[in-house]
């Protein structure tokens, strides 16, 4: 007998995968075709479950790459050599297969539609993921807010998005800020981000910024300490933590 979803409660899903889409040489955006899908709001996740023939199954969490979309979802996995699960999501997926999900999970860090405060976004390698999704919300809501983006990554050869955030640094109200912490492009120096950093390229405390701040669990915890000392209030610093997940 088929068991009845428990409301509440999300059901996994079989999605599909539609295309993929190499952003750098170990990162690529899955595109999804989700059956069922019931949207998402800017900043969400899933969970993803990989399922072996003997039964034996893994589950990670991916933020959300994309805008609100109907049934499409794009989730972007950075390839972590040793790890179990995001190998085989970068490298061995292919369009046609399909992949387990559930969700969209999480209530906390996401952007409100319709919000009117400045959004500062502060990110940490992969962890850009969620916050552009925020980026594309912005832009397909056309929203007149001032968003400004500070993203630490190791190398130029690293960013995650390079070209789309570069476009839509033209055409919309949106201010970069990149830290390169191993290696900088020619005449700029490496970095990590620091109070000076918080000073020249966030928003003043005054102008009663959101504040989303995602990466890993130590650039996390820094970033928002750093901002907290600068004079914004805690409230306003929401944080997703990118650390190992799953079982
Ligand atoms: C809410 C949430 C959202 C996430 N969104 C994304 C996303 O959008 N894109 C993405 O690529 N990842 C994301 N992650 C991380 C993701 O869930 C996995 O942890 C990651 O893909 C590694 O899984 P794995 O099975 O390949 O490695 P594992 O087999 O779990 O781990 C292998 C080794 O890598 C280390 N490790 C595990 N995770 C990380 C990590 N994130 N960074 C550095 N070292 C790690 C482990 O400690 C271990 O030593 C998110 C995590 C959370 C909690």
């Amino acid at each position: 007998m088929a068991r009845a979803a428990v409301p509440g409660r999300l059901s996994w899903l079989v999605s599909t995968l539609a295309a993929t889409r190499e952003e750098t040489a170990s990162a690529r955006t899955l595109v999804l075709d989700v059956p069922g899908w019931r949207g998402h709001q800017a900043g969400q996740h899933v969970d993803v479950k990989l399922t072996a023939e003997d039964g034996y199954s893994a589950q990670r969490s991916y933020s959300i790459a994309s805008a609100p979309d109907g049934t499409r979802l794009e989730l972007t996995v950075q390839r972590i050599d040793d790890g179990e699960v995001s190998p085989y999501l970068t490298e061995a997926l292919e369009p046609g297969d399909p992949l387990e999900l559930r969700g969209p999970i999480g209530g906390w860090f996401v952007w409100p539609p319709g919000s009117a405060a400045p959004l500062l976004l502060v990110a940490g390698g992969s962890g850009v993921v969620p916050l552009m999704s925020m980026i594309r919300s912005h832009a397909d809501r056309k929203s007149k807010v001032p968003v400004r983006l500070i993203y630490s990554v190791r190398s130029p050869a690293d960013v995650l998005y390079a070209p789309e955030l570069s476009e839509r640094a033209r055409v919309s109200p949106l201010d970069l800020t990149y830290l390169y912490t191993r290696a900088a492009p020619a005449g700029q120096p490496t970095g990590r981000i620091s109070a000076n950093v918080v000073a020249a390229a966030a928003w003043p405390p005054d102008g009663k910024p959101a504040i989303f701040v995602c990466g890993p669990s130590g650039f996390v915890e820094t970033a928002a300490d750093l901002l907290v000392a600068g004079g914004h209030d805690p409230a306003s610093v929401k944080t997703e933590r990118f650390g190992p997940t799953g079982t």
